[in-house]
């Protein structure tokens, strides 16, 4: 199936595919291919995996991707267009967090987002375990 327009990385190529919205070229569709298959295999979504470095090479995204797996359990969108994936979500532990409510460790509960104090790490609150005269554990 033919698809209308240009792709977005090359204005002057029209494009062959359209993921997520975002259309690209043949170029761009081989490149996505290609970086796809250089990453680890339980990666899913895998075309989320991969972006665009500029000058026609694509690679695998860099970094423990922890945002980036939180954004998708969450559909969380925030942030610059430059640091989300193919699907829009982000990237980035501190865009994950904006707009969002801080919340003390006994109102914490099971989809919260854990973010460390450094606030280059995060995940998703999976389990809390209740223990008498101690602070709750918590599961990420
Ligand atoms: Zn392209
Ligand atoms: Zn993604």
């Amino acid at each position: 199936m033919a698809i209308q327009g240009k792709c977005i990385h090359h204005p002057g190529l029209s494009a062959t595919i359209e993921v997520n919205g975002k259309k690209y070229c043949q170029r761009c569709e081989t490149g996505q291919q290609q970086a796809e298959k250089l990453l680890p295999n339980d990666i899913e979504p895998r075309k989320c995996f991969v972006w665009y470095k500029g000058g026609n090479v694509w690679t695998p995204i860099r970094g423990t991707g922890c945002a980036h797996w939180v954004a998708h359990q969450k559909n969380i969108t925030k942030g610059a267009p430059i640091h989300k994936c193919l699907a829009g979500c982000t990237y980035k532990v501190v865009d994950l967090i904006i707009g969002r409510t801080k919340v003390t460790l006994d109102k914490v509960a099971v989809g919260h987002i854990y973010v460390n104090p450094k606030v280059d790490h995060c995940g998703m609150v999976s389990k809390i375990t209740k223990l008498p005269g101690k602070p709750d554990k918590i599961e990420i």
